[in-house]
């Protein structure tokens, strides 16, 4: 019958074009996810009813997506051997459904501010078409036994037609007759570009052809045996995998999988350090994989991918709403059916069951560290410098990861080795553990204590920021059997401020603030008062700078002459400023005698040989280079500084030969 049916869709391209342009304006390319999705989801619904036994599929029937580029007629075209539509499910399906979806999408959204994105577009589907083309054309037979296949087009997605069509074989052909503006989609690369995008993972196979390049090939091959050109239409592969390793069992997966996957979809030929499957069915569905990536250097950014699906379907990258934001350094691919996408981002944002996906993912985070910590500490501590950035970034971020990471959080040691705070603290003085249960039982006793006994005494920590820079000081550390621990990444300094919120007994110190007090031998006060009087005058004198703090301590170690020491808060607050570019000129100067101390070891023969003879000419010299001798291991000397120093140190020289 040549019956032509025509009809008007109760949208006006004055009304839809500008909103879905706004919408769709940076993503253009979402069409084909929908297009093929759809195709894929006609296929799934056939596979259904072939269970049910509603549909007696041939043994040799194969589903297949079908997208072909012809950039002679710029067109694109999808075809799939899914369930098909007779007319009256096109009348429902799309000039309803598909169109009024459209229509409620355009009216919820036209208002809303351009940040308030619905996650991936959803909503748009089929309609979607339009955004590209002039004209679709759809050619659909019902699997049902008997339908007589339908042709229906569409200009604009204003007005339709439906006549009888021709198609063959159950499924649905939809043709997209591109505008000028969109020729981009007959092209080769950028379609298969798009399909990799979106459709690496759709649980159909999808091939892609090029109609141009199809008619070419047989003319090249004339001369090829027939046999050889079958052969070759064997090779083409589908342009995705449907069955992705996250929608297997865990058991079902080994390491080559695992590391393969992670190449395949990162692009990153580092094997990744370990992973976590995700396979949740209850309370809601939820599979995924989590890569912890390696580092290369501690100054890497960490910049993770999380790739979101819904069934196989691509949604986006990095969807802060759903995933905590600390996760976002790892890389990962998550597949969440259940997840509400007919939704904008802000809505998304306060939705309790979104929340409740975003706590699970994070608490399976912590469950396989923590587990790892307990049952294979050695690999734990093995990737600790490479996964400890991102942990403490996550208790930065996340109260709960941090609750069940405190504890094992691990420290490297002097010796290379891992500890945790309480082992740290307990290996430096056995007397401070105490101190600390005391806290933890009744930390208002404590706060007040502290409040009335300004002496309290604090479980220093000890830390190296630059193992170069420091050597002096964690030299002179190791010889008095004291221990320090590294802290070299950015992350450390906000992660201590954290901890030392949290616990007020615990006090962070760089290794360079206090070392005369973490290194003190028993020698009495008193006597060391007397000393320190004199040297404190002579040195500010000799030096000509008034406001210096001299100390004369009783280091054991009696090689170390002097050094410089600055008070962990005035660092903190420098490094503060710098961090904020507020440092510069007239910094160190101002600063000094406020947080800057020379210290002096009493132990010392040079610093014995100054004290003793300081009323002898000669001992000017010995007290410039003590001093520029323990500026020098501090920091660089200025250049003034730097030729004075030079100066002296080849005077010093000459007099020994005399
Ligand atoms: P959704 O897929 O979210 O339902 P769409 O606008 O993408 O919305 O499609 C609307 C409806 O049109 C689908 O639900 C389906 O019934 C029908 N449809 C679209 N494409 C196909 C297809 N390739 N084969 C069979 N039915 C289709
Ligand atoms: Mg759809």
């Amino acid at each position: 019958m040549g019956n032509v049916e025509k009809g008007s869709l109760s949208i006006t391209s004055e009304n839809i074009f500008p909103i879905i342009k706004k919408w769709l304006y940076s993503d253009h390319d979402i069409f084909i996810r929908e297009l093929v999705s759809n195709g894929c989801d006609a296929i799934t619904k056939l596979k259904k009813l072939s269970l049910v036994g509603e549909y007696n599929a041939p043994e040799d029937e194969k589903y297949r997506v079908d997208v072909i580029t012809d950039a002679n007629e710029k067109t694109l075209t999808f075809i799939d051997n899914g369930i098909g539509m007779t007319a009256d499910e096109v009348k429902k399906y799309i000039n309803q459904i598909a169109f009024s979806g459209a229509q409620a999408f355009m009216e919820k959204y036209k208002d809303k501010a351009s940040e308030d994105q619905i996650i991936g577009h959803f909503g748009l589907g089929f309609y979607s078409a339009f955004m590209v083309a002039d004209k679709v054309t759809i050619d659909s037979l019902s699997y049902v036994e008997g339908s007589e296949p339908v042709h229906w087009e569409s200009e604009e997605g204003i007005n339709f037609e439906m006549s009888t069509g021709d198609k063959e074989g159950h499924g649905t052909k939809i043709t997209l007759y591109l505008n000028e503006d969109s020729y981009e989609f007959s092209n080769e690369y950028r379609v298969k570009e798009v399909l990799d995008k979106y459709c690496s993972f759709m649980p159909v196979e999808i091939y892609y052809t090029n109609a141009n390049a199809a008619k070419e090939e047989p003319k090249e091959a004339v001369v090829d045996e027939k046999k050889e050109g079958e052969e070759k239409k064997e090779e083409i592969k589908p342009v995705n995998n449907p069955n992705p390793l996250w929608a297997k069992h865990p058991n079902e997966c080994n390491d080559d999988e695992y590391k393969e996957f992670y190449r395949h979809v990162f692009h990153d030929y580092k094997e990744p350090l370990f992973w976590i499957h995700l396979n949740m069915d209850y309370p809601f569905n939820l599979k995924g994989i989590l890569y912890f990536p390696k580092i290369n250097t501690e100054y890497d950014a960490i910049e993770g991918t999380i790739k979101l699906y819904n069934n196989q379907v691509f949604i986006a990258d990095n969807i802060k709403e759903v995933i905590p934001e600390f996760l976002m350094l790892l890389k990962g691919v998550i597949d969440c059916p259940d997840l509400p996408l007919n939704v904008s981002r802000s809505a998304l944002q306060n939705d309790g069951f979104v929340k409740k996906i975003s706590d699970y993912i994070s608490k399976k985070v912590a469950d396989k560290l923590t587990g790892m910590y307990k049952t294979d500490r050695e690999n734990y501590e093995k990737y600790w410098d490479d996964i400890s950035p991102f942990i403490k970034y996550g208790c930065l971020k996340d109260e709960k990861f941090e609750e069940k990471m405190k504890d094992v959080i691990i420290f490297k040691n002097l010796e290379d080795k891992y500890v945790t705070l309480p082992e740290y603290l307990k290996k430096d003085d056995g007397s401070k553990e105490e101190s600390k249960e005391e806290t933890a039982e009744n930390t208002e006793d404590a706060k007040k204590d502290e409040a009335s006994d300004k002496e309290v005494k604090k479980d220093t920590v000890y830390y190296v920021t630059d193992k170069v820079l420091q050597s002096q000081y964690i030299n002179m550390f190791k010889d008095a059997g004291m221990d320090a621990v590294i802290l070299t990444h950015n992350i450390d300094q906000p992660f201590i401020n954290s901890l030392e919120a949290k616990n007020d007994k615990i006090k962070f110190m760089r290794i360079d603030a206090d070392v005369a007090g973490a290194l003190k031998g028993e020698t009495d006060e008193k006597a060391l008062e007397k000393e320190q009087k004199a040297l404190e005058e002579l040195f500010r004198k000799v030096l000509n700078k008034e406001k210096l703090n001299v100390k004369v301590e009783d280091i054991k170690n009696a090689s170390v002459s002097s050094m410089i020491t600055l008070s962990e808060e005035s660092r903190r607050m420098q490094d503060m400023m710098k961090m904020y570019s507020m440092g510069g000129a007239g910094l160190d100067d101002d600063m000094f005698g406020e947080g800057e101390t020379l210290v002096l070891n009493a132990n010392n023969e040079l610093v014995k040989y100054v004290f003793d003879n300081k009323d002898k000419e000669d001992v000017n010299i010995f007290a410039e280079q003590l001093y520029d001798l323990a500026m020098i291991s501090h920091k660089p000397l200025k250049p003034e500084a730097m030729t004075k120093f030079i100066a002296r140190s080849n005077e010093i020289l000459l007099r020994l030969t005399k």
